[in-house]
Order: structure tokens, then C-alpha cells, then sequence
């Protein structure tokens, strides 16, 4: 059984997360209309009434303050009285400004002394006092309890807020009442809806939950299935479908992935039989001229013993070739970094090819108007500099001219290797860096190349972060360069 297999499908996680979002939601909704309720609803009827009391207070002066209260009063459902403060004889005495018509008509004693209670207390409070009380203070006697039913056990409460207010010349006392319904009955409603509420809810979400992980997991599946059939070496595949942004992603990766396998494991079947083919040539020749050699005595001679040399050379040539790349590339090569001449060592290459100079007519140039230093492994840089010349040679053209420009600039050095042969047609240019690349796929014998030059100078150059790049025309010749930072004379960094 695989690991895989034990655990929960991507369907079980996305019902359950469904679920418990559910659930969290009933909950909340539980607590708050239910548990919370009356607590919430006082909170808000008094902070109602003191925004109410404290805008009254603000406006005490203005002309038009019969009608702000009438507003105020008819906006929030509340009873607004208000009084003007008098000294009389050590004892304040209260005189109504506004209050509510049945009160004036029916203006006691009884309701006279409440407002001097609240307006004691008020002042005890610091101006200002909110409390709610079981009977009305009966500034409106007349008003019918308006939410209590006649048979509702709790009976409705009153909010009562005072506040004092000092003007220039006067001093006030407003008051506002409001009911407090009584909120058993409500809740009770609200938890029956609550119960069916849960209800439906539940089976919303275990259908939603089924719909999504069914709308979600599906092409997951279809994606699988066919990811399956690439790990069986089945490139020519298209990932489509998904309906989400993520899994298109993943889809387009998927089709990326396969073509690039496509092209490495064409690569890699070219590249086997490619080195196949370049060893097999020169063993061939390799054993036929020492069987020429050792069956017909008149052949035994020098030349032939020097073909035999070349091809054994051209031999390890391929074998080292090989051999550093995947060096390079494993990273396996540890690069012996020293102050180097970069001048010197074109000098030095160039003194290989002198010759061909001499003898074949060739003629090998190097511009330069100063020495460059750069950091760098001598054997690597020679490599890279021996690669690109000899390719230039190569593929030389028919005046044999190879010219190297050395320039140095902005602490750069910049190296171009020219040649005026056959070029590079422009649909090749981006593949000649590829391991084991020729554009010559005939593979001809004429044009002595292992296909790894140009891939070893790459991975050198990658290695030192240098810039290099190729620029070409048919028939008329190639510019390879690359370009390195320089350092000063005698210094490591
Ligand atoms: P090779 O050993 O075959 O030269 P390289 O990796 O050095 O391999 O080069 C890869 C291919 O790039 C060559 O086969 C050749 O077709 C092309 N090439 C490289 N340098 C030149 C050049 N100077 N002129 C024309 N073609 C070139």
C-alpha cells in the first residue's frame, strides 16, 4: 500500500473545511442572537439616548429647539423634557422649558419631585447620569406602554439619561427616556429560526462542499493521470483543462515540461550516437592501418604510423572533451583563480598556430593596445580562448584571415575572434552552445570538431558570470566574443 493511499483525498479536506466554517458560522450566530441579545440591545438603546441627551444639550440655545426635540424625539422613539434652573432660597428650583404636552397638562407634584431626583443625581454624577428603572418616570402618563404585551412576564424597563447644561446666564436640565422592550419573546423567535437556519444551512454546505471538491478535484485527477503516462516516457502529451488559475499553471508547466523532456531524450539519442559514431571512426582507422601495417611490409612506414598517432590523439581529444564537460557541468572542476595576463595567453595560443602561419599561409591576427588582467584559471581561459580560435580557423574563410580584437573599457575586457568563412545560418545560432551540437549534422569528416567546443566555452564562461555571444552572417563569416571583468596587475581579490 502506498503512503499516498492512507491519506485523505483533497474531497474529504475541502467537505470538512466546508463543515467547520459551517458550524464556526452557526455558532456565532448562536452567541449573538441568542446568548448576547438583550446584552447588545441595551448597549445600543443606551448609547442612543446619550448621543440623544448630549445633542439636546448642545443645542439648549437655539431658537429652533422645540422642533429639533420634536425631531429627535419622533426619530428614536423617545420622550425629551427640559428644564430651566433657578435658585430659590438655597433650593433649586426646576421650571419645564419642554416637556411632553400631557405632562404640562397634568404637571405634579409627583412628577416634579422625580425630575428633582434625577436632576440630585446628575449633579452627584458629575452632570450627567444614564439609569434604567423599572417604572416609568411618568413624564408622559398618559402614553401607553407601547412594545410590552399585557401578558409578558418581564415587564418593559425605562432608560432614563440627565445631563446638566450650563449656559452664559442659565442653567438646564435635559432629560430622555426611552422603553426597553423586553426581549424574551424576540429571542425565543429568533432561536426557532436559528434552529431551522442551521438546518438548511448544514445541507447548503455539505452540497457546496460537494460541488467544489467534485469542480476542484476532478482535474486534479484527469492532470495525474497524466503525468502518469509522461513518467512512461510519453512526450507528445498536452495538458489541458482545469478551472482554476492554479492548475491552468500547473497544466502549462506540465506541456512545457514534456516538450523540453521531448527534446532532452532526442538529444540524448543524438548525442549517443553521435559519440558512438566519432569513436567508432577513428578506431576503424586506427586497425586498419595496423592491420595494413602488419600485413603488407611495404606499409610500415612513417606516414602511416602517423595516421595511426593522429587518430589515437584525436581519440583522447574526444575523451577529454567529454570528460570535462561533465566535469563543468557537475561543478566537480575546481577553478585554480590567479592574477592572469589575458594578453600573454593570446600570445601564447597564437604561438601554437605558427606553423600553420608559416607553412599553409593562414593569416592569424591580434589587435590590442594594452595588457588586461583578469581572476580567473589560466588553463580554463586558454581553453575557452583555444575553442573559439580553432573554430575560427575551421571554419576559416577564403582570404584565411582570423583576427582577435583585445579592447578594454570600463574596467571590461572584451574579446571578439573573427573569421570570414562560411557563418552561422541564424535558426542555428541559439543551439551551437548545446553539448555535442553541429550544424554539419551529415557529420562529415572534412571539418575535424568533436560538437563540445563551444559547449565547454559556455560553461566556462558561465562559471566567471561573463557576457559572450556570437554574431554571424552566411557567407561572411562569424564574431564570437565574451567579455570578463578586469582586474589590476598583481591583485587577488
Ligand atoms: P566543433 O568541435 O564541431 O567545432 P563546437 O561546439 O566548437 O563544435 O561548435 C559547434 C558548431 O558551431 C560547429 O559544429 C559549427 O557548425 C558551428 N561553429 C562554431 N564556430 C564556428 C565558426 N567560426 N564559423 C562557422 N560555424 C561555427
Amino acid at each position: 500500500m502506498k503512503l499516498t493511499d492512507k491519506k485523505p483525498s483533497l474531497r474529504v479536506y475541502l467537505s470538512l473545511a466546508f463543515l467547520i466554517f459551517s458550524l464556526v458560522l452557526i455558532i456565532i450566530m448562536w452567541l449573538f442572537q441568542s446568548v448576547f441579545f438583550d446584552a447588545f440591545y441595551r448597549t445600543v438603546k443606551t448609547v442612543q439616548v446619550e448621543r440623544c441627551a448630549d445633542s439636546i444639550s448642545k443645542n439648549i440655545e437655539d431658537e429652533d429647539l422645540k422642533s429639533v426635540i420634536k425631531e429627535t424625539e419622533e426619530q428614536n422613539d423617545m420622550d425629551i423634557s427640559v428644564y430651566s434652573v433657578s435658585e430659590f432660597m438655597a433650593a433649586n428650583i426646576l421650571t419645564p422649558v419642554y416637556a411632553p404636552h400631557e405632562f404640562i397638562s397634568t404637571h405634579s407634584l409627583i412628577n416634579m419631585s422625580s425630575v428633582q431626583k434625577y436632576y440630585q443625581k446628575a449633579e452627584a454624577n458629575g452632570g450627567k447620569i444614564t439609569e434604567k428603572s423599572d417604572s416609568k418616570l411618568s413624564l408622559s402618563p398618559n402614553k401607553p406602554n407601547k412594545i410590552t404585551p399585557p401578558l409578558e412576564k418581564e415587564s418593559s424597563q425605562l432608560l432614563t439619561c440627565a445631563i446638566i447644561t450650563d449656559t452664559e446666564d442659565a442653567q438646564y436640565l435635559v432629560i430622555v427616556e426611552s422603553d426597553i422592550a423586553p426581549v424574551t419573546s424576540t429571542v425565543e423567535t429568533l432561536r426557532v429560526q436559528l434552529i431551522i437556519m442551521t438546518g438548511f444551512i448544514l445541507l447548503i454546505s455539505i452540497f457546496i462542499a460537494v460541488i467544489t471538491s467534485h469542480y476542484v478535484s476532478k482535474p486534479i485527477h484527469e492532470t495525474t493521470k497524466k503525468a502518469k503516462l509522461l513518467a512512461q516516457q510519453n512526450y507528445d502529451l498536452t495538458f489541458s483543462g482545469g478551472n482554476y488559475k492554479e492548475l491552468c499553471e500547473l497544466n502549462d508547466t506540465l506541456t512545457f515540461s514534456a516538450h523540453e523532456l521531448q527534446k532532452v531524450d532526442e538529444l540524448r539519442r543524438e548525442l549517443i550516437s553521435n559519440i558512438s559514431h566519432d569513436l567508432r571512426t577513428p578506431l576503424t582507422m586506427i586497425t586498419g592501418y595496423s592491420e595494413v601495417m602488419r600485413d603488407i611490409p611495404g606499409e610500415n612506414n612513417p606516414e602511416n604510423v602517423q595516421i595511426i598517432i593522429d587518430e589515437a590523439n584525436r581519440l583522447a581529444q574526444l575523451v577529454n572533451d567529454l570528460l570535462d564537460i561533465s566535469k563543468l557541468e557537475s561543478g566537480a572542476t575546481a577553478m585554480q583563480n590567479t592574477t592572469l595576463c589575458l594578453t600573454d595567453c593570446i600570445k601564447d595560443i597564437f604561438k601554437r598556430y605558427t606553423k600553420l602561419t608559416e607553412q599553409e599561409g593562414y593569416n592569424i591576427v591580434f589587435n590590442y593596445t594594452e595588457d588586461a588582467y583578469i581572476y580567473a584559471d589560466e588553463l580554463r581561459i586558454s581553453q575557452v580562448l583555444y575553442n573559439l580560435i580553432n573554430n575560427a580557423i575551421n571554419y576559416v574563410g577564403e582570404d584565411k584571415t582570423v583576427i582577435v580584437n583585445q579592447t578594454v573599457r570600463d574596467s571590461t575586457v572584451y574579446i571578439e575572434v573573427i573569421d570570414h568563412g562560411v557563418g552561422i545560418e541564424e535558426e542555428n545560432l541559439p543551439y551551437i552552445w548545446d553539448r555535442y551540437y553541429k550544424v554539419d549534422k551529415e557529420h562529415k569528416q572534412a571539418v575535424v570538431g568533436t560538437g563540445l567546443g563551444l559547449s565547454i566555452v559556455k560553461n566556462i564562461l558561465n562559471h566567471y558570470d561573463a557576457q559572450y555571444g556570437v554574431k554571424s552572417s552566411v557567407g561572411e563569416g562569424s564574431t564570437f566574443w565574451f567579455s570578463m571583468k578586469t582586474i589590476e596587475k598583481q591583485k587577488n581579490p
